[in-house]
């Protein structure tokens, strides 16, 4: 059995008290693995080595820091496909996404801030004949970095990346429920030449644990946090005697808007990806769909029709489309919220329960709830699972007062051809990010987050480095 240690000062090692949780294969409910669980101790040894590191990590050149995160993307790209079976077998998900998103994205993430860096300025300020001012961008110092289960690599490296290329050292705590790349991740940065001490890595549980150490410790400057608003809100209770800076991406409950003028194949196609890519745990999932009316019947036909063809089955299989969900309790979280719904009166039209032919393992078939009212449970929480709810609207204003009527605000879709609409619903939309006529399609420079009680901060392109670097003003009397 697999056996994941912590990753300190250039070296695995045991827990300080030789503890240790199992690693469980969702697809399959066995374990597959034990991992060390870190505690008080670990996180002290781990911040102490990232703090040493920092003296001269901190001093490198953009140029020597974007040639270690190159050769980590080379490696990261030529293990593909045994980095895609790590996260397949940790998470459920179908191995064609590991090997064609998650793993992929993890190198551009190092190549995309590798080559940013290199290119980023400052702001100068001229008082004409009096002065002249100009910005230095400088590293922050220890980064805890704190990830989650749904897309663990994918995300991990996008804080760890901008991290290190702005001259940080860091301590990561991965999710417990997906502990295999991060412990993979930290070997490949040694042998891309990254220094010891520079990323550390400390595996075991969020409250009382290894996480709420990390987010306590003084010596940490500054928490990067993707996780659930409750965790957010609990990491900033724990931040807040340290007044370290925060940058959170949290939960989303994000609507998909469907007028009636939109390109309907389209609009179905990119709909059943937002809706059950990933068995619905992406964050960034449309989970609320609102059609304009004269088109309900037609898109609610169509889009159970193409549901009910997705295949939910073992995520090895290449021609799986929905694997299993992350854990047998959240399985049941899931589906509590799918029967209460339907007992609160809402119908659930495709799927609400395991898929017959599965006998082990934490699946769900896609499931699709109607005939509910905007007050349900399940049209106000992050359900995080295959699940979608499809209400009528009847004008604009309408839709856009019912889109923003929630705590969230992480991302919202629109599909119409009017493009004076398209703009005008874009903008009154309380979300951090809006995608028109498309979904998840990204550009790394553009700001990322979300409004509301969805995050706090942007990252992504020069956003991830105005937190990951402090800026210092020099102001020179001419
Ligand atoms: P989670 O909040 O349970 O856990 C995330 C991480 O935080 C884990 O590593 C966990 O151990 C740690 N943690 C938990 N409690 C902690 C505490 N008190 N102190 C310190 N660390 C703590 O989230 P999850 O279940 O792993 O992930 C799913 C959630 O993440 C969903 O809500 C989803 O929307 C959100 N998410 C958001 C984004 C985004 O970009 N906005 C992306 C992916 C996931």
């Amino acid at each position: 059995m697999e056996q994941l240690l912590h990753f300190i000062n250039g070296a695995y090692v045991p827990s300080v008290d030789g503890r240790t949780f199992h690693n469980v294969n969702p697809a399959t409910g066995e374990v597959i693995g034990q991992v060390a669980e870190g505690g008080r101790e670990d996180i002290n040894k781990a911040v102490a080595a990232a703090k040493a590191a920092f003296k001269t990590w901190g001093k490198t050149t953009p140029a020597e820091r974007s040639a270690i995160l190159n050769r980590i993307a080379d490696i990261i790209e030529s293990r593909v496909d045994e980095l895609a079976l790590d996260e397949t077998r940790d998470t459920g998900k179908p191995l064609s996404l590991s090997k064609s998103l998650d793993i992929p994205r993890a190198a551009y993430n190092f190549r995309f801030f590798a080559d940013f860096v290199k290119g980023l300025g400052t702001e100068c300020y001229e008082m004409e004949g009096v002065a002249l001012n100009y910005a230095l961008r400088r590293p922050v110092g220890v980064a805890g970095l704190i990830s989650p289960w749904n897309l663990p690599l994918l995300l991990l490296t996008w804080k760890v990346a901008p991290a290190l290329a702005a001259g940080d050292t860091c301590v990561i705590k991965p999710a417990e429920l997906t502990p295999t790349t991060a412990t993979k991740l930290a070997a490949i940065c040694k042998e891309a030449g990254l220094p010891d001490g520079v990323l550390n890595v400390v595996h075991g549980f969020g409250p009382d644990a290894a996480g709420s150490f990390l987010t306590e410790h003084p010596d940490v400057s500054l928490i990067s946090l993707t996780g659930e608003t409750t965790t957010g809100k609990a990491v900033m209770k724990a931040a807040s005697g340290g007044l370290k800076r925060l940058s959170f991406e949290l939960g989303g409950k994000n609507p998909n808007i469907i007028f009636a003028d939109a390109d309907l194949d389209d609009a179905i196609e990119t709909t059943i990806r937002s809706s059950f890519s990933n068995q619905g745990e992406v964050c960034l999932c449309g989970s609320r769909i609102y059609v304009e009316r004269p088109l309900y019947d037609t898109f609610v036909a169509k889009f159970a029709d193409r549901a009910s063809q997705l295949v939910v089955g073992d995520p090895m299989d290449a021609a799986t489309n929905v694997g299993a969900l992350i854990s047998e309790e959240h399985l049941h979280r899931v589906e509590g919220f799918v029967s209460r719904a339907a007992a609160q009166g809402a119908r659930i039209l495709l799927g609400g329960k395991r898929p017959d032919h599965m006998a082990k393992g934490y699946y769900l078939e896609p499931t699709i709830i109607v005939d509910v009212d905007d007050s349900c449970e399940i049209v106000q929480q992050e359900v995080f699972g295959p699940v979608v709810t499809i209400q009528p609207f009847d004008s604009v204003d309408e839709v856009i007062a019912r889109a923003n009527d929630t705590h969230y605000g992480l991302s919202a879709t629109l599909w119409t051809t009017n493009l004076k609409k398209a703009h005008l619903v874009a903008g009154q939309l309380e979300a951090g990010i809006i995608w028109v006529n498309t979904w998840f399609l990204r550009d790394l420079r553009t700001p990322f987050g979300g409004m509301k009680e969805s995050g706090i901060g942007r990252e992504g392109g020069v956003h991830s480095f105005e937190f990951y670097s402090e800026l210092k003003n020099v102001c020179v009397k001419l």
